[in-house]
């Protein structure tokens, strides 16, 4: 079995990846937030140009799937008309930003990501690696601490701060600034070795040794709560999408509901919205087996991918134990999941996993080569 390929960059819009089912486009909505036009454009473009599936990816994106190299540009131009690409591939790049998705319109989150995304559109923002990203959430709680992120500003015990991801120091910032306070720290990331060769990420950097400049201190952090589950909120019903996956046609009916904002949760919160819509492919149920199973896109999808992996995540659902999560990996990468998780299978052939409990997709496994019935037992 050969090693996963590593790229270290994301796709975006205008510098798509090539995947097994054709190119990932992925389309950054501003602000999180697809108008009710927007996302029935999106879903349009998605079945004349794609093949009519669409991922949110685990940054809040969507990603359309299944583009083929000679249907990009018009795609492209279809989304430029919605409003939905960047100047150029460094501007896409660089407006990697997840934003807790309750703001209200005009509150302290929705202004402090406005003014940070006006200031990464800048031609001296810092050009940063294709991963590395800003969260920002003002909250009294923070909801985005697992949510892959190099740069934070969030809220500390005393107001606003500005925290370097793996770090527990931070800087005092102000509605302000806050925006020019986050370049600058992405300066300093740069202009210390952050990115040899263009890739790097901040926790990384920052546990092998680099040093923050001098006004970031010990600052008391407020404790995070967990991923929100399905249903209704302050700003709207909450749905999830089977293993984050929409059909175009799923979305062309949200949208004549009610704008969309992206969550980095796998779920779509329609805005305004009291009663959850009854559309194919939604999980409305908080306990529904399969959002405790994290499962990237397998084969065919992936060319990386030795096995399919989706029809086996539906297999096993039911046979999870409570309260226990499952990660599927199409190879030992681990893309749907990084971190450690209670179960993880590992693809090494066609139909064929290791098993590997509290550990990563490429860690020791405690069985190998298990078929679909043996794993319902071992599990
Ligand atoms: S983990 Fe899944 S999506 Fe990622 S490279 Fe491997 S097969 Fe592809």
């Amino acid at each position: 079995m050969s090693a996963p390929v590593v790229h270290g960059w994301c796709p975006g819009a205008l510098r798509p990846m090539m995947s097994g089912d054709g190119l990932v486009v992925r389309v950054r909505a501003p602000l999180g937030r697809l108008t009710q036009e927007q996302a029935a454009g999106v879903a349009r473009l998605a079945a004349e140009h794609g093949n009519g599936l669409i991922d949110m990816s685990a940054r809040a994106n969507v990603q359309i799937r299944g583009v083929s190299p000679a249907s990009h540009p018009a795609l492209i131009d279809g989304l430029t008309a919605l409003g939905l690409i960047d100047r150029d591939v460094a501007a896409e790049t660089r407006r990697n930003l997840v934003i807790q998705p309750f703001w209200s319109e005009g509150d302290l989150t929705h202004r402090i990501a406005h003014a940070l995304t006006e200031a990464l559109a800048q031609p001296d923002a810092p050009d940063l690696p294709g991963k590395f990203g800003f969260a920002v959430e003002c909250g009294p709680e923070p909801i985005l601490r697992a949510t892959s992120a190099d740069i934070r500003i969030e809220r500390g015990e005393n107001g606003l701060i500005l925290r370097p991801d793996g770090s527990d120091l931070a800087a005092p910032v102000t509605e302000d600034t806050a925006a020019e306070a986050a370049l600058d720290l992405a300066r300093w990331f740069l202009a210390s070795g952050g990115a040899p060769e263009g890739r790097g990420r901040m926790a990384r950097h920052l546990a092998s040794g680099a040093v923050l400049p001098g006004q970031f201190r010990e600052a008391p952090v407020v404790a995070g709560a967990a991923a929100p589950a399905p249903g209704t909120t302050s700003a709207g019903q909450l749905v999830a999408l089977e293993f984050g996956q929409i059909t175009a046609s799923t979305l062309a009916a949200q949208a004549e509901l009610a704008p969309i904002r992206v969550t980095p949760w796998r779920m779509l919160l329609l805005e305004g919205m009291t009663e959850a819509p009854d559309l194919p492919g939604l999980i409305h149920d908080a306990h529904d087996p399969r959002l405790r199973i994290d499962v990237c896109t397998g084969a065919p999808g992936c060319p990386q991918a030795l096995s399919p992996t989706r029809d086996l995540a539906r297999t096993l659902a039911p046979h999870l134990p409570a309260s226990q999560r499952l990660h599927i990996s199409g190879c030992a990468k681990g893309c749907a999941h990084p971190g450690p998780a209670a179960l993880t299978l590992t693809a090494t052939a066609p139909a064929r996993f290791d098993l590997i409990r509290d550990g990563r997709a490429d860690a020791t496994p405690e069985a190998t080569g298990l078929a679909p019935d043996q794993i319902k037992k071992a599990i």
